[in-house]
């Protein structure tokens, strides 16, 4: 049965990760009060990171989950208020908004910041989730360090595959990257950089056609080429799965405008959504950029929109 609350809440932030708790952070500055549902990877993906070298203000670098906690402190401190949960529903055809949790809470809201971010994409074979996490991971910078003199992998061919692939040779004895196409998507630096690298090499027009293992642990992978449609098995230790990202709006389908893609589209230099008094932010509306930096950048936008919205119609 659905638990409703009787507060209603000027702001609400979906997610905690750079974007959702600087909009928070900005949104409590201003005495809105605001309430952040922490989401499904509270943190968000600086949680599964270990240094971060770019964010303003850190010479040294800090590791991802500090920054983290060092923002959800500051977001306390200003009067955020914090609910661990997910979002499964929301009802935007009336006002007050209205979102239900997994645990059938229900939360009324003037204004919502969205700043669920977006998630890894996996090729969603069955062999895959056997041994994800025995040999096959989707984050580099989290589990590169368990790779040192291995040999591993790299599926993919964007920004972030070869990014993955250069950080990778820290560790490994060899690096491969298997594309499904001969050219790669990625930026002409990061190709001219793999390309030259001594323990960089390539298999094109190929896609994994299976994760092969020992029952325990990831021994290899079975690939197919495109052309010939030849399939072989090659040795390896590890895999990393850098095909992208899918952003996390499945709950606001055919209730705001969202891209092709699934990300959330707001208006032209603002973070407005398709429905007034809803604001995106952070990774779930930006395929590109995609920065702890950037997402900070909007969640302060996000909150300064709700506010300006507050004003003129609370
Ligand atoms: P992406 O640019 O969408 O690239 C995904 C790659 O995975 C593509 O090469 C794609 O192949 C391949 N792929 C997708 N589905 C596949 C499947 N089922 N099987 C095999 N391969 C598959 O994703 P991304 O690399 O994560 O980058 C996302 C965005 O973030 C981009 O705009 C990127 O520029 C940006 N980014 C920037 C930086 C940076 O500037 N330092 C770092 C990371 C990411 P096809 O090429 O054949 O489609």
């Amino acid at each position: 049965m659905i638990q409703q609350t009787r507060q209603v809440y000027n702001v609400v932030v979906l997610g905690s990760g750079p974007a959702g708790l600087t909009a928070a952070i900005y949104a409590a500055r201003a005495n809105l009060n605001p309430l952040v549902i922490d989401g499904s990877q509270p943190g968000g993906q600086l949680m599964i990171t270990t240094d971060v070298e770019n964010f303003p203000g850190f010479p040294e670098g800090i590791m991802g989950p500090a920054l983290i906690e060092n923002t959800r402190q500051q977001a306390k401190k200003f009067g955020s208020e914090f609910l661990y949960g997910q979002v499964t529903q929301v009802d935007l055809d009336e006002r007050p908004f209205k979102l239900v949790l997994d645990d059938n809470k229900e939360i009324c809201a003037k204004t919502i910041i969205v700043a669920s971010g977006a998630k890894a994409n996996l090729l969603g074979l069955d062999s895959e989730s056997k041994y994800m996490g025995f040999g096959i991971s989707a984050c580099a910078t989290c589990d590169g360090f368990f790779f040192k003199g291995k040999k591993v992998m790299v599926v993919g061919g964007g920004d972030t595959a070869l990014e993955e692939a250069i950080f990778l040779t820290k560790f490994a004895a060899s690096v491969t990257i298997i594309h499904r196409r001969d050219e790669f998507r990625a930026s002409r630096i990061l190709i001219d950089r793999v390309k030259s690298h001594s323990k960089i090499d390539f298999i094109l027009n190929s896609t994994v056609e299976e994760f092969i293992g020992n029952g325990q642990k990831l021994t290899g992978v079975k690939l197919r080429e495109k052309f010939t449609q030849k399939v072989k098995d090659v040795k390896c230790d590890g895999v990393f799965v850098a095909i992208g990202h899918s952003p996390n709006t499945s709950i606001f389908k055919d209730k705001i405008n969202l891209d092709s893609n699934g990300y959330i589209l707001t208006g032209n230099k603002t973070t407005h959504t398709s429905v007034p008094g809803i604001y995106a932010c952070g990774d779930v509306q930006d395929s590109s950029y995609r920065q702890a930096i950037t997402a900070a950048g909007t969640g302060c936008m996000a909150a300064i929109d709700a506010e300006r919205f507050l004003q003129e119609h609370d």
